[in-house]
């Protein structure tokens, strides 16, 4: 039975990759230079599915060897749990989800799933466990349908209608003359930035992975649509295994464990409650950011 598994399991990998293909070259090319920069180790296996355990370990990482980005930073994320990064622009928050997505790996320490070093799996094992709203969503040269459902193509038409309705973004497709047909991307009509933002969260719902990553997943939404979608969020972290990374406290307050990164370090961490209480960093920038918030409202 293992012996027929492994070529069906591989066939279906394949075939998935020839149908990205298929829809978008030019995105299969961006996808191939990243991928052939890291090979699959010759005995990598597929990640089994079902709950992971993260762990980063004592990683360390440099784009350039001269400038380090990410010193000795750890983390776990049990599943279930929420751990949120924040930190300021360019303290190396995404870089931590392109270590998970190995378009890199790690210089030192390493990131484990269920205790077994990343680098054991699959390449596409791995990215089809993870959904990530990026910060900055890249939409293919098809109809919004196409786009959602990107996330998982054996989605039922029910499914796909539901994650847009989670996502916000149903009664905005809805107006449009071509619905859910309406073409996007380049060549279509030109997304907000917010509704690109609602696509792929859309995405990432239907995806339905074990490891959910949100990079600043509401930056580019008003207060209000994102008041509307942070519930949703959350009811999809329900157990998974999720890495929110925030620029704006207000979406991380629940979060298991909220880490607070700076130059590339972990300098505080711990629940809101108890940073608050700290005084600390994370404490002031939640006192600025509550006054910007009331200066909005005003
Ligand atoms: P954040 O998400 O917290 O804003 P990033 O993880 O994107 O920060 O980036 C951390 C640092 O690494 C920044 O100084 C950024 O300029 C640098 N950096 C990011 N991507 C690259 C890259 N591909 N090559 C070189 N440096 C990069
Ligand atoms: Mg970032």
């Amino acid at each position: 039975l293992i012996q027929l598994y492994i070529p069906l399991n591989f066939l279906g990998v394949l075939y998935r990759e020839i149908r990205q293909s298929l829809v978008d070259i030019e995105r299969m090319f961006g996808l191939l230079r990243t991928e052939r920069e890291i090979q699959d180790a010759p005995d990598a296996v597929a990640l089994p599915h079902g709950p992971v355990h993260l762990r980063f370990e004592s990683v360390g990482f440099a784009y350039d060897p001269r400038r380090p980005v990410l010193e000795d930073v750890s983390l776990s994320i049990a599943p279930g749990q929420t751990v949120a990064v924040v930190g300021h622009s360019g303290a190396g928050k995404s870089t931590l989800s392109r270590l998970l997505f190995r378009f890199y790996d790690v210089q030192q320490g390493r990131i484990t799933l269920n205790g077994t070093d990343l680098r054991h799996y699959t390449q596409a094992s791995l990215r089809q466990a993870i959904g990530i709203v990026p910060q900055d969503t890249v939409l293919f040269n098809d109809s919004i349908r196409y786009n959602i459902q990107y996330g998982r193509p054996e989605a039922s038409e029910a499914e796909v209608l539901a994650a847009a309705r989670a996502a916000q973004l149903h009664d905005f497709i809805a107006s449009l003359p071509d619905g859910y047909e309406t073409r996007v991307g380049e060549r279509g009509l030109k997304l907000s930035g917010g509704e690109k933002q609602r696509v792929a969260i859309a995405r990432a719902l239907l995806k339905d992975p074990a490891i959910l990553i949100f990079d600043e997943a509401t930056s580019a939404l008003d207060s209000k649509t994102e008041k509307a979608i942070q519930s949703q969020l959350e009811a999809a972290a329900v157990g998974r295994t999720a890495l929110i990374i925030a620029h704006r406290l207000s979406t991380v307050m629940n979060a298991s464990e909220i880490i607070v990164l700076d130059g590339g370090r972990v300098i505080e961490r711990g629940t809101h409650k108890a940073l608050l209480e700290a005084q600390g960093n994370y404490a002031r920038m939640w006192a600025l950011q509550q006054q910007d918030e009331h200066g909005r409202d005003d």
